[in-house]
């Protein structure tokens, strides 16, 4: 937890010190854009009425980390995060590639890249993961015929059902 908290500077706040939004993004080295997004967001500050806003170190730390748990937690070994849909889906079985990237995560884990179509919005999907991720999930077969016949044919069967204002 703590290495991921420190890659998004939260270990830079302060607990019991109140900051205003410019100091927050200064602190945090984000764009001051992302604070307001972050207040839209649900992050609370100090007082509502009063200008500037102010925003207490601990609050703004427990909201940050609860906003990296809640994206951690959401996806599942056969998940890949839709853009679109902001969440994980688990693509369309028939949509699935997956290939094995030429880089190695360390401990001897190798890389692979998921893709596939969500299918709830059909926006294309791709997730990074490893070997280690996806062994007895439902990519796992895809990757044995990925590396079976790399130059599969481009016209990828789908069934598509027509749909009007989606
Ligand atoms: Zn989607």
């Amino acid at each position: 937890m703590s290495r991921v908290s420190c890659r998004l500077n939260i270990c830079r706040l302060r607990s019991h010190r109140s900051y205003t939004s410019a100091e927050l993004s200064q602190t945090l080295k984000v764009h001051a854009q992302t604070v307001h997004n972050w207040r839209k967001q649900g992050l609370q500050p100090i007082d509502e009425s009063e200008r500037p806003l102010l925003f207490l170190g601990s609050v703004v730390r427990g909201f940050l980390r609860s906003r990296i748990a809640r994206r951690k937690s959401k996806l599942q070994a056969n998940q890949v995060y839709c853009l679109r849909c902001h969440s994980g889906v688990v693509p369309d079985p028939q949509t699935i590639t997956v290939e094995v990237v030429g880089r190695w995560l360390g401990n001897g884990v190798q890389a692979v890249r998921v893709r596939g179509l969500c299918p709830g919005c059909g926006a294309n999907v791709i997730r990074l993961s490893s070997m280690k991720a996806i062994f007895l999930t439902s990519f796992w077969p895809k990757l044995q015929q990925g590396t079976q016949r790399l130059s599969g044919s481009h016209s990828t069967h789908l069934n598509t059902d027509e749909r009007t204002g989606n």
